[in-house]
């Protein structure tokens, strides 16, 4: 699964503001620019950016390793947010890969079973910049019978541009923006992005091969 950390707009806000005020103000200590304050100097502000987690391409993205499933990487992911507590959490599905294929399903389940929210990631990841706008308005409505069959009553409108693209022209970039809207979306931005799909496959390999010196290598990096 890729995996981004998104900072929720109104939050980052918040903390950018302080920072701000903190930088300029006659009594703050050790005035320097905001990127070289410590630690300690940030954590004493009243208000501080909190940091959702989001994972992109439920229910599955990269090759499978050996006698491993969908449903196990997708519970031990979940089980784990959850033991830790950690609220918020938004998974973007792609519904064409839940088609005809059980463990899929049965991984995306585990996921909102587990408490975990879903979004729309649209119905087989087309990147904006190459699609028109129609066609692109059409994969996220496609998307949407599986996310509403998967989260129930749950608020499931939120969207994330695959490929994190939102368009390679103004009038397009207007268009679905005005879309989303017209359809009640808010639009998760990222702010950080770890790309640990491409950890994924390197690790499959390895595996095959019981290359242990690269497993740790990768574990490692
Ligand atoms: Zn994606």
């Amino acid at each position: 699964m890729g995996c981004a950390w998104l900072v929720s707009a109104l939050q980052f806000a918040l903390g950018a503001a302080a920072l701000a005020a903190g930088q300029q103000s006659p009594r703050a200590p050790n005035r320097q620019p905001v990127g070289h304050r410590t630690a300690s100097q940030v954590w004493r502000l009243k208000s501080h950016p909190s940091v959702p987690l989001t994972f992109d391409d439920l229910p599955a993205a990269g090759g499978l390793s050996p006698d491993d499933t969908r449903l196990r990487i997708a519970s031990a992911l979940a089980n784990e947010l959850k033991a830790r507590h950690i609220k918020g959490v938004y998974g973007f599905v792609t519904a064409a890969d839940l088609q005809g294929d059980p463990d899929s399903q049965q991984a995306l389940g585990a996921w909102v079973n587990a408490g975990m929210n879903i979004g729309n990631h649209t119905w087989s990841h087309p990147s904006l910049n190459r699609d028109t706008a129609a066609e692109f308005e059409r994969q996220i409505a496609l998307d949407e019978p599986g996310l509403s069959q998967y989260a129930g009553k749950r608020d499931w409108r939120r969207f994330r541009y695959p490929y994190l693209e939102e368009g390679n022209t103004p009038r397009k970039r207007d268009a679905v923006r005005g879309w989303l809207h017209a359809h009640g979306y808010r639009i998760a931005d990222v702010t950080m992005n770890f790309e640990d799909d491409d950890w994924s496959d390197p690790y499959g390999r390895c595996l095959v091969q019981h290359d242990q010196a690269g497993i740790a290598w990768l574990k490692q990096s």
